[in-house]
């Protein structure tokens, strides 16, 4: 029997004074029906017998009470545990959310030798996404968008970072990857992001990403390398969209 899951399911709602008002209420009738018990049971006429009953009631008044504490510290260890995860996670698609992308990328910078380059970082944003919210609604744009977060988790490596940064923006970071690996998964997420429109059946309407490819320069910072993605992104939503850019 879960004791806590019980107590909150009983009293969970009271104020907190009820609540320590009943529990030491229950305590000592419960102490007090014990002890009386034990008086006309026994008997309490020496010492040893008053210390023995005592200690028996302490123990059977304090083990429910024990238990409650023992679950209310599960408990909230386990909602510290989930909105830590929530605080570093975007919602919608499940990825990294953009403060935490730009702390663990930057660990990864800080960690790669000063002479090597840690990694190819990937901007991708959907082409013309506006027209998507227009013409089926908000809700649909958002299923869009946890759809390409899939698309993106799908393809890259358990080494590797992917965010949603804004919108309907995304980074991933890919560890040690030159621009080889770089193209052969972001041309993966292309091809892959192009299907959403079809599996959501969208009418034919192009889901199409465009994505900008910057390989991490020995000594660049996180912020002059995301500059290089952003650029080469522009480019690819100038030369039409639904396109890989890179230098
Ligand atoms: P482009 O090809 O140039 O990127 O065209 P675009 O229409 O995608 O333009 P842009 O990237 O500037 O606009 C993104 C739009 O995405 C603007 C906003 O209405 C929409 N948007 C931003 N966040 C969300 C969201 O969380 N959910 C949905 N459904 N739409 C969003
Ligand atoms: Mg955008
Ligand atoms: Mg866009």
């Amino acid at each position: 029997m879960n004791i806590y899951a019980l107590w909150m399911t009983k009293f969970g709602a009271l104020s907190p004074l009820r609540q320590v008002a009943i529990m030491v209420g229950m305590a000592t009738i419960s102490s007090d029906i014990l002890a009386a018990l034990a008086f006309f049971v026994i008997g309490l006429q020496t010492p040893y017998r008053v210390v023995g009953v005592t200690t028996v009631i302490v123990v059977l008044v304090s083990l429910p009470l024990g238990a409650f504490l023992i679950g209310l510290n599960f408990k909230l260890k386990q909602l510290a545990a989930q909105l830590d995860l929530e605080s570093r996670r975007d919602d919608l698609t499940g990825l990294l959310n953009r403060a935490e992308f730009y702390l663990q990328t930057q660990r990864l910078f800080l960690a790669s030798r000063p002479m090597d380059s840690a990694g190819a970082l990937l901007y991708i944003d959907a082409d013309h996404f506006k027209a998507i919210n227009d013409r089926f609604g908000h809700a649909t744009g958002d299923e869009v968008i946890h759809e390409i977060g899939q698309v993106i988790k799908a393809n890259i490596g358990g080494r590797d970072l992917a965010a949603r940064i804004g919108g309907e923006e995304f980074t991933v970071f890919l560890t040690d990857a030159d621009l080889g690996r770089a193209n052969w998964i972001s041309h993966k997420i292309l091809i892959a992001a192009r299907t959403i429109g079809r599996e959501l059946e969208l009418d034919k309407t192009p889901t199409t990403v465009s994505i900008g490819i910057a390989l991490h320069e020995p000594g660049q910072s996180l912020e002059e390398t995301l500059a290089v993605a952003d650029k080469y992104l522009y480019s690819a939503k100038h030369q039409g969209r639904n396109r890989v850019v890179y230098g």
